[in-house]
């Protein structure tokens, strides 16, 4: 078993999104039916939405492709 990590922050890629960030109202307001988180990165303090758990998943083969 790998320890669980968070995601990667999307903007240094280098940091992870490690802490839980406010979402302001409005967001809130229209999207509390999704499951969207919002986290600042532990090195950058960047904030970013995430889909989901902020957790990665199982590591999986051929996914390393840059978009
Ligand atoms: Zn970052």
């Amino acid at each position: 078993m790998e320890t669980p990590q968070k995601k990667l922050c999307p903007h240094c890629k280098k940091g992870r999104l490690a802490y839980r960030a406010k979402r302001p109202p409005l967001v809130k307001a229209f999207l509390f039916w999704l499951p969207i988180k919002r986290y600042s990165c532990s090195l950058c303090s960047k904030k970013s939405y995430v889909y989901g758990s902020a957790w990665e998943t199982a590591p999986q083969k051929n996914t390393n492709n840059a978009i």
